[in-house]
């Protein structure tokens, strides 16, 4: 399997992350997973949206892209592609924490769908010296609790991968369909580049975020920073999402306009760095 669904599985199984096992949960309580991947020089993909049982959303993500006539399919298909293909599944139980349970109650008292736990939690209460457990070093950590996760990968021949995978937004209505799973919007990769978005995946679809990265480097000649910096400004509602990405000449670039984004790069001479702020 290609080291960028591995990254995309460690993730999903953590439950920290909003995907797989800690996934945010629908209006009525439950999981309703999405992901897809992306591999760039063949252009070929696949997604699933709807799952309710698949411990790894993006292994059947990747069974669509190579064991299915399809690059796309979702809910009760979805669910019984995944039993022919044999891969684990598990009860809807084992994805939901008392993390998320929480956070859903706090989604609900405020009225609101959550990509990120700012609004209940308030960095307005932090800046006005508000002592609340959930402040760490003064910044609101739990802000960011859970993110969607996705992984780019270039090779040292240029192919570039993308894949994303999610529970959506906390508190989300049954049968939403948000970013992560559609091609040009949550994911996408090309000859060019590699992109994974997160953040409101209403917004990101409007932009089609991750697709116009790879155009307005094919059609600006921009380089993949200046692509991820122009798309953020120009495409992207303000406060809304952000992405991870890699060009073919093993450039790696992120922006976003939310006010952190959990992320990391390795590279195979053994250079790490994590970030989270700007
Ligand atoms: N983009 C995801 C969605 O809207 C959520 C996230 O990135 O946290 O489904």
């Amino acid at each position: 399997m290609g080291g960028w669904a591995i990254a995309v599985r460690e993730l999903e199984t953590d439950p920290f992350f909003n995907s797989g096992r800690g996934s945010a949960l629908t209006a009525k309580g439950t999981v309703e997973m999405e992901a897809s991947i992306m591999d760039g020089p063949k252009r070929r993909c696949g997604a699933v949206s709807g799952l309710t049982t698949v411990k790894n959303p993006v292994s059947l993500a990747r069974l669509v892209m190579e064991k299915s006539p399809h690059s796309y399919l979702a809910f009760s298909g979805a669910e019984d592609f995944a039993r022919q293909q044999g891969v684990e599944v598990v009860d809807n139980e084992y994805f939901i924490t008392e993390d998320n349970v929480g956070m859903l109650k706090l989604a609900k008292e405020a009225n609101t769908i959550l990509f990120d736990y700012r609004i209940p939690l308030g960095l307005e209460s932090c800046s006005a010296g508000v002592e609340s457990p959930l402040v760490m070093n003064g910044l609101p950590i739990r802000v960011y609790a859970p993110e969607t996760v996705g992984c780019v990968v270039v090779d040292s021949q240029g192919r570039c991968a993308a894949a994303t995978s999610t529970g959506g937004l906390m508190n989300k209505m049954t049968g939403r369909i948000g970013d992560s799973p559609l091609i040009g919007a949550g994911t996408y990769a090309c000859n060019l580049c590699g992109v994974s978005c997160t953040g409101e995946g209403e917004a990101i679809i409007r932009g089609t975020l991750a697709r116009e990265v790879a155009a307005v480097m094919e059609y600006k000649g921009l380089g993949l920073q200046d692509a991820v910096d122009f798309v953020i400004k120009e495409r992207l509602d303000d406060g809304k999402a952000g992405l991870i990405a890699v060009s073919n000449k093993g450039e790696v670039a992120y922006g976003f306009n939310c006010m952190g984004m959990f992320r990391g790069c390795a590279t195979e001479d053994g250079f790490m760095e994590v970030e989270i702020w700007e």
